[in-house]
């Protein structure tokens, strides 16, 4: 199946290595995971702005063909819990600057009693397996280029435990400290790491997580403004401009209304 998979895919990744090998020398090439929605569609067309040739990967391919089109970059089709799926996406990739790990998500919202294994597995596949591929597949390049940077949207999930939401508590803190471990593990080598830790975000990651019950993700934002996904993109862009000897380690943002995962002012209606 996975090899299936990245067979039927393989003209569009030779298509993709011959575009990417043929651009000017002075180029910068960035890869975001999860581009199809939200905070990494947001992300491609900001770093696009900024002069990055943005290479756009996830699994809703009719979104990504229309976004590389409007940017002018690449689309290929990416699924992150798919190993074959990563290692074609990545061997179409000839030199990086700049790697975005944003493909993930939650599902549900259950005390740790009533925890479903197959929303658990989603989770974990998803944001921790599927970063771990990703960085496993591209650091090789990313550091042959001479001058790579790691941005790996995370969540307040990633620092604080929260009631009915560990099977994505969990991932996001595994996710953030295989994060964190690789800025040691790659310390004297010309790559930065960036973690961004938002808070609530209006995405269609509440969609997700209610498996489509849009009543239920409404109220999520209920009485409050939450952050736009171009609010992230845009510290994601900043992050991607400073010099390469600045170094942004972590970035919590929250809209100014959320405290903590657990506490929030919301007007009353
Ligand atoms: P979103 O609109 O649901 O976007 C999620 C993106 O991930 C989509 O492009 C989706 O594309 C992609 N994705 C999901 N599974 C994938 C897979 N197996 N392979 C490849 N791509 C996959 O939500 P978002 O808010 O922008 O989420 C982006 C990141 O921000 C996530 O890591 C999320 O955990 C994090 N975050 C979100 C919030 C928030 O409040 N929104 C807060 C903190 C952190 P396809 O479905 O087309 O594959």
């Amino acid at each position: 199946m996975s090899t299936a998979h990245s067979a039927d895919h393989s003209a569009d990744h030779t298509a993709a290595r011959e575009r990417l090998a043929a651009l000017p020398a002075d180029t910068r090439v960035a890869v975001v995971t999860g581009a199809s929605s939200g905070i990494g569609e947001a992300t491609a067309r900001e770093l696009a702005r900024l002069g990055f040739h943005v290479v756009v990967g996830a699994r809703r391919r009719n979104r990504l063909d229309a976004l590389a089109a409007e940017i002018d970059g690449t689309a290929l089709p990416l699924d992150v819990t798919d190993e074959a799926s990563c290692a074609a996406f990545c061997a179409a990739i000839p030199r990086l600057h700049v790697l975005v790990n944003n493909a993930g998500g939650a599902k549900g919202t259950t005390s740790v009693m009533d925890a479903s294994e197959e929303q658990w597995r989603w989770m974990w596949e998803t944001n921790v397996l599927g970063t771990l591929r990703m960085v496993r597949g591209l650091m090789p390049t990313l550091v042959e280029t001479g001058d790579g940077l790691v941005v790996t949207i995370t969540s307040i999930a990633a620092i604080e435990a929260y009631d009915n939401g560990s099977g994505y508590t969990s991932a996001k803190h595994a996710q953030a400290v295989l994060h964190r471990t690789m800025r040691g593990e790659f310390l004297g080598q010309p790559v930065r790491f960036t973690e961004i830790a938002p808070g609530m975000v209006d995405t269609e990651f509440s969609l997700v997580r209610f498996d489509g019950d849009a009543a239920k993700a409404e109220n999520v934002y209920r009485g409050l403004t939450p952050m736009v996904a171009e609010d992230v993109a845009e510290i994601v862009g900043f992050v991607a401009s400073r010099p390469s000897h600045v170094n942004l380690d972590q970035i919590v943002v929250k809209p100014r209304d959320q405290h903590s995962a657990m506490r929030a002012h919301r007007a009353e209606a």
